[in-house]
């Protein structure tokens, strides 16, 4: 083993992250990847001539420093677009966010959620104790139960009463009257949504974005981390190989890290598993024909409709799909603690399918060229009541052996690609400074 040895575990965006911040000071670290791959969440597959990634992914990183590292991956070639994104519910296609477009709503709906929305801006603020109690206060019980809640349920996979709110931050649009006076009354109203620009690689998917990091470390794909010695600091691989450590960073998912550890108390362990997080069952269909969305991407509200949003992989680049076909990603979702999958991934697909007709987006003549269901084991941290305690309990033990987290399922955070890098800079970061 050579002298202070630094590894990291994971190359998606927060072990690219740290790797990126130990080249910068002259240090060469290994990354141990369990894939074949890199890119981890934000990786990018082609099959027939169709490019998805797993799971919607664009850059809309506010931080000019990390869109200027992500765009010099791709040598500036980049598509950048001004977000679109709308809402679909009980037939009724509106602009996000719904709180200031409830324009071509029933009537009577409308007026009662204004009344509502009125109603709890002029009252004394009430005990907030959750999700739930957030949402009534901010918008009133109808416009609640009927869009973020339900929406809530859907992506979360849980009751509102059940979760925090310290995830919300800009993600739900607080509107003050006027706004939603005049998108009641217009269909034409200003883009207030928190993702305003995106950007994506012209060629190769999301991925692309990374490809300048890929030599920053040595990168040891298809290195599987099967057990961690925490005393001798030795890694074991599935193949069967052992590595030491001086330092170690990890972007692995909390529960799985610990998993591997020997020795770990009873109570981190159980800690460790009460941490919830999404699953996603990622259903990608690529079709002969392109004008399917004027919406970048959509959410859905109704308990019918299988998928919790979608988005148009082939409108984030041309070259995402054959040319003249269209192609489409929908997310649906699970969770081990709230909603167990118990079905087989690719039964999703014909009811996706079916439900995309249904809102048609797609119609009966259109060509299915290509069909696919992935699982993203690890979507989204959800933000359930336990999840501060337990998060505590796990990072104070990860930190007295002195074992340096990142990621978004290291951190348990809702990060997306910058905010993991950012993270994995820091976790690396932490290391120099000793
Ligand atoms: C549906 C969805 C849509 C999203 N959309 C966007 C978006 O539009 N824009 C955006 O910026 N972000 C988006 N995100 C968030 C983004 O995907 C994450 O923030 C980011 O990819 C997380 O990177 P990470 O490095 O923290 O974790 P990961 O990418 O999960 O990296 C962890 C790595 O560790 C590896 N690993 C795991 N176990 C082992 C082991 N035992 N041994 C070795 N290696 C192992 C994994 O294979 C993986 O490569 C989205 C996320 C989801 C779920």
């Amino acid at each position: 083993m050579s002298e202070n040895k630094i590894v990291i575990l994971g190359a998606g965006a927060a072990g690219l992250g740290a790797a990126h911040r130990l080249d910068d000071e002259g240090i060469r670290a290994t990354i141990y990847e369990k894939h074949g791959f890199t890119g981890g969440h934000a990786a990018s597959f082609e099959q027939n001539g169709f490019i998805f990634d797993d799971g919607p992914h664009i850059s809309f990183t506010e931080d000019e420093r990390i869109r200027k590292l992500f765009h010099e991956s791709v040598g500036f070639e980049v598509e950048s677009f001004s977000a679109q994104a709308n809402n679909y519910w009980q037939g009724h296609y509106i602009k996000h966010p719904a709180q200031v477009n409830l324009h071509g709503l029933p009537e009577d709906f409308v007026v009662k959620i204004i009344k509502e929305m009125f109603e709890v801006k002029v009252q004394e603020k009430p005990e907030i104790n959750n999700y739930r109690d957030w949402l009534y206060a901010s918008f009133g019980k109808t416009f609640s139960e009927t869009f973020p809640m339900m929406y809530g349920k859907k992506f979360h996979t849980l009751h509102a009463s059940l979760m925090d709110t310290d995830w919300i931050g800009p993600r739900l649009y607080q509107a003050d009257m006027d706004e939603v006076l005049h998108g009641a009354l217009s269909k034409h109203t200003p883009d207030v949504h928190y993702i305003k620009q995106f950007y994506y690689p012209t060629h190769g998917g999301f991925v692309r974005f990374f490809d300048g990091f890929l030599d920053k470390a040595d990168v040891q794909l298809s290195h599987e981390v099967t057990r961690i010695e925490t005393k001798e600091k030795m890694l074991q691989f599935a193949s069967g190989q052992v590595a030491g450590y001086d330092n170690l960073i990890s972007s692995l998912p909390l529960p799985e890290l610990i998993a591997l550890m020997d020795d770990v108390p009873d109570h981190v362990r159980e800690a460790s598993l009460q941490l919830a997080c999404s699953t996603c069952v990622i259903v990608n269909v690529g079709v002969d024909r392109e004008n399917l969305s004027e919406a970048h991407w959509t959410y859905f509200y109704d308990e019918d409709i299988i998928f919790t949003r979608i988005s148009y992989p082939h409108m984030q680049s041309p070259n995402n799909v054959p040319s003249g076909c269209g192609s489409v990603q929908m997310e649906i979702y699970f969770s081990k603690k709230y909603k167990p999958l118990t079905n087989k991934p690719e039964s999703y697909i014909q009811p996706a399918i079916d439900d995309l007709i249904k809102c048609k987006i797609l119609n009966e003549e259109d060509k299915i060229l290509f069909s696919e269901a992935r699982v993203a084991p690890y979507a989204n941290v959800i933000f359930d009541l336990d999840r501060i305690r337990c998060l505590e309990i796990v990072h104070g033990y990860l930190d007295e052996l002195g074992i340096r987290y990142c990621g978004r399922f290291g951190e348990w955070g809702y990060h997306w690609t910058d905010g993991s890098f950012i993270s994995g800079e820091n976790a690396a970061q932490k290391i120099l400074d000793l």
